[in-house]
Formats: structure tokens, C-alpha cells, sequence
């Protein structure tokens, strides 16, 4: 039996919790998930590692996509194996079937669907994050400092107030939903929360016919429906005509709906397009609607001094949308959601439950924890991977 390690204790009774029947007899402290020889354990990971560098510095030298063979295929529609085997041989089947038949977008002439690349700090920094396995729905430690830094830094290059709130999330899709919500909440008032949308008029959201389909999706993942959301004509580069938005929502207003949410375009997926946001600021501030960036690649021309015109008007927009694992190229996935009014971003989400509340000092306390800014408790070190990247 290996020597205890210090602390091990109560990470080998939840390892073993997890594998024995509640009332056995055996003794719970010789069980455990660390490695049985971490000698070996070292010099595997230290080959593994290797070889995920070369494989990166070689991409160019491959095919940029192969699909997965049949007997790949059939290899893995049969259920995982009922019995432990030993790393290596599992390493050994991660470098035959699975690295060859992946995405292929580390590949330099990989250029489809708007997907990042990664890179190789990227991928190390995921591993350090690994190890610390954080969890950054809050608490007091170093992960939530740095997604609050980032949320500063963000703020800055956005041209938004120092207070905005920011949350990591997995992408651009789940930060526009909940830029929807926070519209919505901030449009109805906090008790929308607790009694749905029943009571008022129809709430309705304007974007551009080139929107990316998750804004739709959006106003049906919220309750407020599809149906409810116009799609704007665009212009022969394909920007939401003006005319046609302040049209639109005056024609709502006339007819007894409730218009609260403009949702602009910082690079359309289709063809990259620009929505002017300065004028659709003008726009949503004239007809008193959250004004919504869906920036997930192009918000990211703010950090280029010859691109940052094609966003300026950003740091008039309520919210913005945008993710680091296009442009950015910080490994899948981590997408943002920044809010200037960090008070309506809280209490979109924020709620008091016995085991969230906090202590005046140690591990439970602190203020705001990124679960008051979205809905996941339980989330990763994402901070991390950007952090290192930026
Ligand atoms: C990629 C993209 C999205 C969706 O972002 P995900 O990170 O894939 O969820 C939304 N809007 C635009 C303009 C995009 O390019």
C-alpha cells in the first residue's frame, strides 16, 4: 500500500463511496483513483503530452478531416468495457481511433462553419485547469478573481462602465439566451420570474433576416415565442435596415405589443456583415429597448486598431454576446456574456438557497459568484484557457 497522502482522507471515503456498497466492511483508506504507481502513471502522461505536441506542430503535414473507419465505428457502438485496463493500453487506443478522426479544425487549411483552431498554450493551460478541477460557480478562490478580471478587461475593451458583469458560458448561443432573459427581466420586472410571462401585453424582439438561428431559438427557449421576434431586411451588405427596425417596432407599439429587445449583429455567420450598431443604438434608445450585440466572432475586431470601426456604437449596447473560441481561438468552449447593469444581470439569476449562502470569511464567502449571473452551480475553470490566451 502506498503511504497516505496528506488530505487524502476525504477523497478516498468519496472515492470509495462511489464504488462500494454503503454498508461493506472493507476498510475504506486502501481504496482510492490515484494512480497506483505514479511513476509510471509520470511517464505515460509525459509521452502522451509529447505526442499531442507533435501532433500539433505536425497538422499541416496531415488530411485536415478523415472520417472515422467502419471499424472504428463499430468499435465504439458496442458499450464501454465492463473492466479496468491499464492507462497506457487506453492510451494507446486514444492515439489509433480517436485522435485521427476528429473535427480537424487544428488543421491550418481548415477554414469552415466559423470555428476556432486552438493553440498549444490553449491546450496545456486546459490540462493545468484540469488538475486544479475547480469549481467556478463560486466560492472564495483564485477562479472567480480571474473571471471577474476578465470581466474588467472585457468591460475596458468594450468601452462599457468599470461595474459591468460578465459570465463565462459555453458559447455565443447560450450567451445570447441569457441576454434575452436579462432583456426580458429587466422589460417585466423581477416577479416575471416567479410568475412567468402570464400578465401584460406580447413582448417582441427585433434582429436582422441574416440573425443566427440561435436568437430565435432564444425567444423559445424564454417562453416568449419565435413568432414574436421580426426579422428585419437587411441592405445589399447585408446590415439590418434601419428604416425598416424603427418601423417595426412602432408598428408593434401602435398595435398594443410590448417591444424590449433589439438584438444587432457584430459579423453575421453567413457572410460577415455588419449591423451599424451606433444607429441601431440610436434606435433602441428612442423606443426605450435593451439593445443586444450578438458579436460571437466579430465583437472581437474591438482589439484591432484598423478593424474596431466596424464595431463602434458597441459601448452604447446593454449587452454583448461574443465568444473566445472563434477569433480567440481559445480551445472549445468558452463563450461571454457581458451586461452594463450588473444589478439586472443579478437579479435575472441570483436566488438564496441554505447551501449557497455566503459566510462573512473563508471557502463560503464573497459577494457576487458567477451562479448569480447565469444558471449553471457547477462549472469548470474556463477562466483559465482565456486568461493565458489573452
Ligand atoms: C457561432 C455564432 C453563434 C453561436 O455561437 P456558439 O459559440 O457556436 O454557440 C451565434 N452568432 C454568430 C454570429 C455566430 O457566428
Amino acid at each position: 500500500m502506498k503511504p497516505a497522502r496528506r488530505g487524502a482522507g476525504v477523497q478516498q471515503r468519496r472515492h470509495a463511496a462511489a464504488t462500494e456498497p454503503a454498508f461493506s466492511g472493507h476498510a475504506l483508506s486502501d481504496r482510492t483513483l490515484d494512480p497506483d504507481d505514479w511513476q509510471t502513471f509520470r511517464e505515460l502522461s509525459h509521452r502522451a503530452l509529447s505526442d499531442m505536441i507533435d501532433y500539433l506542430a505536425t497538422a499541416a503535414d496531415r488530411p485536415v478531416w478523415q472520417p472515422p473507419p467502419a471499424t472504428v465505428r463499430a468499435r465504439f457502438a458496442r458499450c464501454s468495457p465492463r473492466h479496468g485496463r491499464d492507462l497506457g493500453e487506453v492510451l494507446a487506443d486514444f492515439t489509433s481511433h480517436i485522435k485521427p478522426c476528429a473535427t480537424g479544425n487544428t488543421h491550418p487549411l481548415f477554414l469552415g462553419w466559423v470555428h476556432g483552431a486552438g493553440t498549444p498554450v490553449g491546450m496545456l493551460t486546459e490540462m493545468l485547469a484540469a488538475g486544479l478541477n475547480a469549481n467556478c460557480g463560486g466560492r472564495n478562490h483564485i477562479g472567480i478573481v480571474l473571471e471577474r478580471q476578465l470581466t474588467r478587461s472585457f468591460a475596458h475593451l468594450f468601452g462599457f462602465p468599470a461595474q459591468a458583469s460578465g459570465v463565462l458560458v459555453t458559447g455565443t448561443s447560450m450567451a445570447n439566451f441569457l441576454g434575452v432573459l436579462v432583456a426580458r427581466t429587466a422589460a417585466l420586472g423581477q416577479t416575471t420570474r416567479v410568475e412567468g410571462l402570464r400578465a401584460g401585453p406580447q413582448l417582441t424582439a427585433y434582429t436582422s433576416a441574416e440573425a443566427h438561428g440561435c436568437i430565435a431559438q432564444a425567444l423559445e427557449l424564454s417562453g416568449i415565442g419565435s413568432r414574436n421576434l421580426r426579422h428585419v431586411a437587411v441592405d445589399a451588405a447585408g446590415a439590418m435596415r434601419l428604416d425598416r427596425l424603427d418601423a417595426a417596432i412602432a408598428k408593434d407599439r401602435r398595435q398594443g405589443r410590448l417591444p424590449f429587445l433589439v438584438v444587432a449583429s457584430a459579423g453575421t455567420v453567413n457572410t460577415g456583415a455588419f449591423d451599424n450598431l451606433d444607429v441601431v443604438a440610436d434606435v433602441a434608445k428612442a423606443h426605450k429597448v435593451w439593445f443586444h450585440v450578438d458579436g460571437a466572432f466579430g465583437a472581437l475586431a474591438a482589439f484591432s486598431r484598423p478593424l474596431r470601426p466596424l464595431v463602434a456604437g458597441i459601448e452604447r449596447a446593454d449587452s454583448i454576446a461574443f465568444d473566445l473560441h472563434k477569433w480567440a481561438h481559445v480551445p472549445y468552449d468558452a463563450g461571454f456574456l457581458l451586461v452594463r447593469d450588473a444589478q439586472k444581470h443579478r437579479s435575472t439569476f441570483a436566488n438564496e438557497r441554505a447551501y449557497l449562502q455566503r459566510t462573512p470569511r473563508g471557502l463560503g464567502a464573497g459577494k457576487v459568484w458567477p451562479r448569480d449571473l447565469g444558471p449553471d452551480l457547477s462549472r469548470g475553470f474556463r477562466a483559465l484557457k482565456v486568461w493565458f490566451t489573452l
